[in-house]
């Protein structure tokens, strides 16, 4: 790829993997391509500029990063592309990738995108455009001394020979902590919002529990917290745009400042500011956050979210065991006694909100009894909703040198019974919705022909039969009439009659 590509008229396309962090991320990488001159296209056939925003949480996700530059490296026969990997990749994998992908760099590097692709010998189009107006009668030559050349990233440098040792983990982060530096400026991008009433707004990065199954703190780095007064412009700009619902966003959201205890506010004081901030425009949005952790979760931070009306009464607390020995073994660094009080804590200052959890099952060694905890758990906190997932392990994580040694029926068998659970106690909340009006933010077409969909503060799913699809973006009043286990099903009421009688 020597020679000079024409770029004028170019577009792209971004394949984004994984969770709302990826999600949130791809959002400011398409501001910044865009401001490049490239144009989205849903065709990849057609782009010229093609990435892949990684998750490293589970190997199928690496296989379809394997088998889409597999793919698009066939294409480069027959044209010019450019290829480029971001988000969650370990620095094992950094490797490998970078002998398939042009560039391959971690998304706070991201800003200097454009000059990664110079130096990679194309000049986007964006140039094109300024120097045919500005400068040229005359084009600069291509400066073609600029062989083209991978972008290598400090944690190839550090880790490429070998990630496995523990001594090359430890490089390894603190090269991603020189990388935090550059978050600053990542989060200054204004994002390409991919909805025009919900909206993630990043507050943190990276994580410091490091937590036996996951992989974040070696994909992510450590803890960084973004500055407040950053956070507040956005949600303040999406205030006036509009916005209905915003999520913070971060690995542990409410570890926020401690990164920076001498220049931060807490998290309990970010949401307060956020609280009054949001109160006092007088309009209507929901502000959600996901996710804490347990460990970090204290009362005040509860009695915040009470205190202000903009605070969704909505909690998502992941508690992945209802052992302490498998708690232990994850490094989740909290017991079950310590996720019940938050819960109290929830159920006495929040008495109206829904709460949601993560539960891992057939971890490492999980025993039947130990399982049977986490069944028990589930009885006495009624969840509205749980993420349940079979353990696999990840590779990167720690546990990923550990024996799988569940078997995959004993899995199966184990998360059947917990969804069986949920469902018992989440049609129990929803059938209590019957005959009440509820606000719901309506989000889009239900799948079910002639219906539309939303989701109240507490997040619970509701559809209701209508086509008129200028709803889609604003709250309505909803009457539940009827309920499932995982949803409920109303009638749209006329504005303001009758009252909304809960949340
Ligand atoms: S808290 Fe645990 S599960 Fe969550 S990102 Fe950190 S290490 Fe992963």
């Amino acid at each position: 790829m020597g020679e000079f590509i024409s770029n004028h008229g170019m577009t792209y396309h971004l394949v984004t993997l994984g969770c709302q962090m990826n999600k949130s991320d791809s959002e400011r990488a398409r501001t910044v391509i865009e401001e490049m001159g490239y144009t989205w296209t849903d065709q990849e056939e057609e782009a010229q500029l093609m990435g892949i925003l990684a998750c490293s949480v589970r190997q199928k996700s690496i296989d379809k990063v394997y088998s889409r530059i597999y793919k698009w490296n066939s294409w480069k026969k027959q044209r010019n592309l450019l290829t480029f990997l971001s988000g969650c990749v370990l620095p094992a994998d950094r490797a490998k990738f970078l002998k398939l992908f042009d560039l391959v760099f971690t998304m706070e590097e991201l800003p200097d995108l454009e000059n990664m692709i110079g130096q990679y010998g194309v000049i986007t189009p964006a140039v094109v455009v300024n120097r045919q107006q500005q400068i040229a009668q005359k084009p600069e030559p291509f400066d073609d001394e600029h062989q083209p050349d991978h972008h290598l990233i400090d944690l190839f440098e550090v880790t490429g020979k070998n990630e496995k040792t523990g001594g090359d983990v430890l490089k390894s982060l603190k090269s991603l902590r020189r990388n935090e530096l550059k978050l600053g400026k990542f989060w200054e991008i204004t994002p390409v919002y991919t909805s025009s009433f919900e909206a993630f707004v990043p507050i943190q990065n990276g994580c410091d529990k490091f937590c036996t199954f996951c992989a974040v703190p070696y994909t992510r780095g450590r803890e960084v917290s973004r500055p407040s007064a950053e956070i507040f412009s956005e949600i303040k700009q999406l205030i006036d745009d509009g916005y209905k619902s915003i999520t913070l966003l971060g690995q542990n959201v409410n570890s926020y400042g401690r990164d920076k205890k001498d220049s931060e506010m807490t998290f309990k004081e970010l949401l307060e500011k956020i609280g009054q901030l949001c109160d006092s425009s007088g309009i209507e949005v929901w502000i959600y956050f996901t996710s804490p952790h347990p460990k970090d979760m204290t009362d005040d931070v509860i009695k915040v979210i009470s205190q202000y009306k903009s605070l969704a009464k909505q909690i998502h607390l992941p508690i992945q065991s209802g052992d302490d020995t498998v708690l232990k073994k994850m490094n989740r660094n909290h017991t079950v006694d310590k996720y019940r009080k938050i819960i109290l804590s929830v159920r006495k200052y929040l008495p109206q909100s829904t709460i949601f959890t993560d539960i891992i099952v057939g971890f490492t060694g999980e025993t039947d009894e130990q399982f049977e905890n986490t069944r028990k758990i589930m009885e006495e906190f009624r969840y509205n909703m749980a993420y349940i997932a079979i353990y696999s392990p990840r590779p990167g994580a720690a546990s990923s040198k550990w024996m799988d040694d569940i078997p995959q029926d004993i899995k199966k068998k184990r998360l059947h019974i917990l969804s069986e659970e949920l469902k018992k106690y989440s049609s129990e909340h929803n059938r209590k919705m019957i005959g009440r009006n509820y606000k719901v933010l309506v989000t889009g077409k239900d799948r079910k022909e002639g219906y539309l969909s939303g989701y109240t503060e507490g997040r619970i799913i509701v559809r209701f039969p209508s086509d008129d699809t200028t709803l889609i973006g604003n709250f309505v009043n909803i009457l539940i009439s009827s309920a499932a286990d995982f949803s409920v099903e109303g009638v749209c009421q006329p504005v303001g009659e009758p009252e909304i009688t809960a949340r």
